[in-house]
């Protein structure tokens, strides 16, 4: 569970730039924007990490992550966008509530930079792994 400067967000202690509002799911622009528009997607539910989000909490979000972006595409007229969701430190993370980053990408460039250095899939290793998570789901 966390307690972070989001969990006052939601308790209205701290102000913020609200785009959406639902029982579960709270919108709002990013204090520092990577471009225009760039807007963050939190439950309300206290969870640091998606993989300590319940289902509801998830499922709210999902059923309005699409309605949102398509909000800032409208009203930012930008056409692509990068959805981000950082969990732990090493993974980027810097505030310990779940949130998912809409950050919209111009014509010029201006938005998400990604690094991305892909290795090979061994197919061996592949066919282990990929059952191991499968045995791994918690119904
Ligand atoms: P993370 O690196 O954890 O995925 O991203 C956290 C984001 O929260 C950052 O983009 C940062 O700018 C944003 N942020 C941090 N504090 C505040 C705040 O008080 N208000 C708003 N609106 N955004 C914040």
């Amino acid at each position: 569970m966390s307690d972070t400067i989001f969990s006052k967000i939601i308790a209205g202690e701290i102000p913020c730039h609200k785009v959406y509002e639902d029982d579960l799911v709270l919108a709002f622009l990013d204090i520092f924007p990577l471009s225009p528009g760039h807007t963050l997607v939190i439950p309300k539910e206290p969870a640091a990490t998606v993989d300590a989000l319940s289902d509801d909490s998830a499922a709210a979000i999902g059923r309005v992550l699409p309605r949102i972006a398509r909000a800032v595409m409208a009203a930012t007229g930008i056409d692509q966008y990068n959805i981000l969701q950082n969990n732990g430190p090493r993974a980027h993370q810097a505030v310990f509530h779940v949130h998912f980053h809409i950050i919209p990408k111009t014509e010029d460039g201006v938005g998400l930079g990604v690094g991305w250095n892909p290795g090979s899939l061994e197919q061996d290793q592949a066919a282990t792994l990929a059952k191991q998570i499968a045995d791994a789901m918690v119904p």
